[in-house]
């Protein structure tokens, strides 16, 4: 039997495979499986392009095999649970870096100009995303500051830079022989990676991650065409499709465009005329116990504080013993809590936390009237009024869930610091705001222990 018709039917399972397993990554309750199944389809994917005629040595391929390996076996097993976000941002990264070495090495001056085209968009498209990755990495690690970056004359800058990428382009598909044109193209998309991300920051964060994921995807399907690899046209296009949805969910939940969110320097171009008023009225966790023993209905709205002190657990615990009092208790989840998309959900279910209990944000923000307590465990941005109340405010216009609508609101964090946008909140200053200062998961502790006496 022919063997590329052997490979090309693995290939159609294996896209097959990838497309169930993506739709059930849309639920909760199948994510788990939804996983499994793209990863086995990855699997069939990798080991019948192995079989392809035309590979001539395995002996750099078993090679590259065992370091990768050995560097991603030890490298999941030693990543604490909150440097994950940084660590997707690294594997988006390095998936970029191979499509660019993919497109490099596919170099062929026979090739007719549509195939160099391609390498060339694999160069281009792996090269920055490779080092905007790096940026968001450094940013989400606080290596680097995380707010935006902008200088006098970027715009022009970056304009020539884009002149500079096609120009170095049409002359690379004209003679991919000359290695002037190569070199050009791969240190101008390197610089563009650079470029792209430094000024953008803040709250507006989470759109560069998933538009780095998306573009990784594309990276992949460009390198595709350029090897002529159908599975890696077809799962590259899904990355690549999806992180576009990703980002605009995440366009959608900051409520700004993609064009505003890539073009302005957010924080940078707002000034900020905040002014509050108010005081911070600290409460043990021993005395939040009384009001949560009264409430009918409290709201737990979760943020990046609840991964850093790995509180999922014991707020389960604690939802538990509200429940076992007839307190009804639901979670609010911004879809940009945390530092990934997804973060509460994959921490909550980490904690086994029913999926019936999370509300997404218009969902709650619908009945927070109705909320006897809102308990915001390591939230800040997310939370902010400011968003809401205050028109100078840099996240003026986003979304938020508006946990000071409720009857009161317990905040639970250390200090009296901001959070990843770094800007105030008036929300700790607010009539019905009680600040229950300490570590979430020691706080929440102190609760549970007086549900048990
Ligand atoms: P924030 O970063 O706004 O706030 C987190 C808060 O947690 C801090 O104010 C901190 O206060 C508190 N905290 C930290 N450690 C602990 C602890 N051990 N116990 C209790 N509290 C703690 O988080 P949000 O989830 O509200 O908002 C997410 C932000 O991150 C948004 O600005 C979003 O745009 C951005 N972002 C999101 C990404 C995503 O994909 N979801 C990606 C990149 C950025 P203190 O130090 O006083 O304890």
């Amino acid at each position: 039997m022919d063997i590329s018709l052997v490979i090309n039917f693995a290939y159609v399972v294996s896209a097959g495979l990838f497309i169930f397993g993506l739709k059930m990554l849309g639920s909760p309750a199948t994510a788990r499986r939804g996983n499994m199944i793209s990863a086995a389809a990855m699997l069939v994917a990798v080991v019948f392009a192995l079989l392809d005629q035309q590979i001539i040595n395995f002996q750099w391929i078993i090679i590259g095999i065992a370091i990768g390996s050995l560097i991603g076996v030890v490298i999941a097993r030693t990543v604490e649970m909150t440097s994950m976000p940084e660590m997707v941002a690294l594997f988006n990264g390095f998936g970029g870096m191979a499509s660019l070495l993919v497109g490099w090495s596919a170099i062929d001056p026979a090739a007719a100009g549509f195939t160099l085209t391609t390498i060339f968009l694999s160069i281009l498209i792996g090269g920055l995303t490779f080092t905007g990755s790096l940026i968001a990495y450094a940013k989400l690690s606080e290596k680097m500051p995380g707010k935006p970056l902008v200088f006098k004359g970027q715009a022009i800058f970056n304009t020539l830079l884009i002149l500079g990428i096609i120009a170095s382009g049409v002359m690379f598909v004209q003679d991919p022989t000359n290695t002037t044109y190569l070199y050009t193209a791969i240190g101008l998309a390197l610089l563009f990676g650079v470029m792209a991300v430094i000024p953008i920051g803040g709250a507006d964060m989470p759109v560069v991650i998933s538009l780095l994921n998306s573009y990784s995807g594309l990276a992949a399907c460009a390198a595709g065409f350029a090897v002529g690899n159908n599975i890696l046209i077809v799962a590259g296009s899904l990355v690549g499709a999806s992180g576009i949805i990703l980002t605009q969910i995440m366009c959608k939940a900051m409520n700004r465009s993609l064009i505003n969110v890539l073009t302005s320097g957010f924080s940078a171009v707002k000034s900020s005329t905040m002014v509050i008023e108010g005081e911070v009225k600290p409460m043990s966790a021993s005395d939040a116990y009384y009001v949560l023993e009264a409430a009918s209905s409290v709201l737990i709205v979760p943020g990046y504080g609840m991964a850093v002190a790995q509180a999922q657990h014991v707020v389960k615990e604690l939802q538990e013993l509200m429940e076992e009092n007839d307190t009804e208790v639901n979670y609010g989840i911004h879809p940009v809590a945390g530092r990934m998309p997804g973060h509460m959900n994959v921490l909550l279910a980490e904690a086994d936390v029913s999926y019936d209990l999370l509300l997404e944000m218009d969902q709650v923000n619908q009945r927070m009237e109705t909320y006897d307590v809102a308990i915001v465990i390591g939230a800040n941005d997310v939370v902010n009024p400011a968003a809401r109340e205050m028109e100078g405010s840099p996240i003026y216009g986003m979304p938020v869930i508006n946990v000071d609508l409720a009857k009161t609101v317990f905040v639970m964090k250390r200090s009296m610091a901001s959070g990843f946008a770094g800007i105030d909140n008036p929300l700790f200053f607010k009539e019905n705001t009680r600040m229950i200062f300490g570590d979430a998961k020691e706080s929440l502790g102190h609760m549970i222990r007086e549900f048990g006496n």
